[in-house]
């Protein structure tokens, strides 16, 4: 099922799906190549083309070994594809699923080469926005590393900032994944590079626990805890490993690492690692009492355990659920005093090591690639409202103001 993308290129066979569209691996005059073909009512938005083809200067002028090259941008027709370079391999959310948890060598080798990639473009001032192992590739052809890993490899550059566009989202509408928002997103200031070293931070953590640090339950306690719960330790992890991991889960981006730091740090452990067996961790079970929106009512999806997973809607609203587990969250940005957790009191004591993790999703172990349809996320912005008296936003764009513009990427003349 050869299709022509453009003059220039050939997509042969689907390599994934995502919440932007479909990657093909495809044929170029160079070989082989990935292209990511954006879903259509993304390509048939005139200013999301435009904004697309702006940001083409910074998107491919991103070259480094630990980032997915972008060598192209087609515009063809109906057709708004982004030609890669193809990586012969899987990504971080198969093999994490596939082992549940890494040693720590492996998973400290794996971030640092992405704390690599991302200090190169935010060099470029690019900021990722997406962080998160669905979005890190792993390039089983390339040299074994520390660990016995693969090089790994960012990838989807630009692409959540592209769809958060000033017509698709409300300047009061989050864009990114529950469980990897950094605070000050939630809090609603425009995203920096920071937000990258946190999400990166709660990757290291997932890679090394088998679970996120603030994740679990229903989307909005998600949220909540990002801004005001302190990250719980993990038994058995090295002191100046855990302390990296604290400073960049900090609440104030300014105390977060660098990525060139971040990346130069995490190597300076390695040799430490080495022979490490994974962490011993209880995979964390029971939902606490602070995840039940009042009302009774849970946040818990009715639709199938292996299609939804747990703190994740759709990206974008009418988006029909695919394959990927690459889903997004869209809310309005709660207030200050909403933020603060009132009453309801939010912090979760510490547990002792080893102990079940207060607060996390009852269904982590078995839903791990679950999502929530667009029917579900609908109640489940419903039930928000029990939780932080948060509306859910209509789909309705009109009147919608920019958001992103002081971090826009250079433009191409
Ligand atoms: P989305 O924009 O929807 O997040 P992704 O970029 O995450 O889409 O791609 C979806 C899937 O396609 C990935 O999980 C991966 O399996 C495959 N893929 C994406 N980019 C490449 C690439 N450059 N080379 C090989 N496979 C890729
Ligand atoms: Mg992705």
């Amino acid at each position: 099922m050869a299709r022509k993308i453009g003059s220039r290129y050939t997509a042969h066979q689907i390599l994934g799906r995502g919440s932007a569209g479909t990657v093909w691996l495809g044929e170029g005059p160079e070989g082989p190549v990935a292209i990511k073909l954006l879903r259509e009512d993304l390509a048939s938005d005139q200013e999301l083309v435009g904004r697309f083809v702006q940001e083409r200067t910074a998107l491919l002028g991103l070259d480094h070994p630990h980032v997915v090259a972008v060598r192209d941008l087609v515009v063809d027709g109906n057709d708004l594809a982004l030609v890669m370079d193809l990586v012969r391999g899987t990504d971080l959310r198969t093999r994490l699923d596939r082992e549940r948890r890494l040693a720590p060598e492996a998973a400290v080798a794996i971030v640092a080469d992405v704390a690599d990639g991302l200090a190169a473009a935010h060099a470029a001032g690019v900021v990722h926005r997406d962080v998160k192992p669905e979005n890190v590739l792993l390039d089983m052809q390339g040299p074994l590393g520390p660990g016995g890993s693969h090089p790994a490899l960012l990838t989807d550059f630009g692409v959540a900032k592209l769809i958060d566009s000033p017509r698709r989202t409300r300047a009061t509408k989050i864009i990114g994944t529950p469980d990897y928002l950094a605070p000050e997103i939630i809090e609603g200031l425009p995203p920096r590079a920071a937000v990258d070293i946190y999400a990166l931070a709660t990757v290291l953590y997932e890679l090394l626990a088998g679970f996120t640090p603030f994740g679990g339950g229903h989307p909005g306690a998600v949220l909540r805890r990002h801004v005001t719960e302190t990250v719980v330790p993990l038994p058995g992890i090295p002191e100046e490993l855990w302390q990296l991991i604290v400073q960049c889960l900090a609440k104030a981006p300014a105390s977060r690492l660098r990525a060139s730091e971040l990346g130069a740090r995490l190597r300076e452990q390695l040799p430490l690692l080495v022979g490490m067996p994974p962490l011993d961790v209880d995979e964390p079970d029971g939902e606490s009492a602070e995840d039940v929106p009042e009302g009774g009512e849970t946040a818990e999806p009715t639709a199938p355990a292996s299609r939804v997973r747990r703190g994740a809607v759709p990206l974008v609203p009418g988006a029909a659920p695919d394959s990927n587990r690459d889903t997004h969250t869209s809310m309005r940005v709660p207030g200050p005093d909403e933020l603060a957790g009132g009453a309801r009191g939010t912090a979760r004591a510490p547990r002792a090591a080893g102990a079940p993790r207060p607060g996390s999703a009852r269904h982590r172990a078995s839903a791990r690639r679950r999502r929530i349809t667009l029917g579900v996320a609908g109640a489940v912005l419903v039930a928000a409202v029990g939780v932080g008296t948060w509306l859910a936003t209509s789909g309705d764009d009109a009147g919608a103001t920019p958001h992103d513009t002081k971090n826009s990427a250079p433009a191409s003349p």
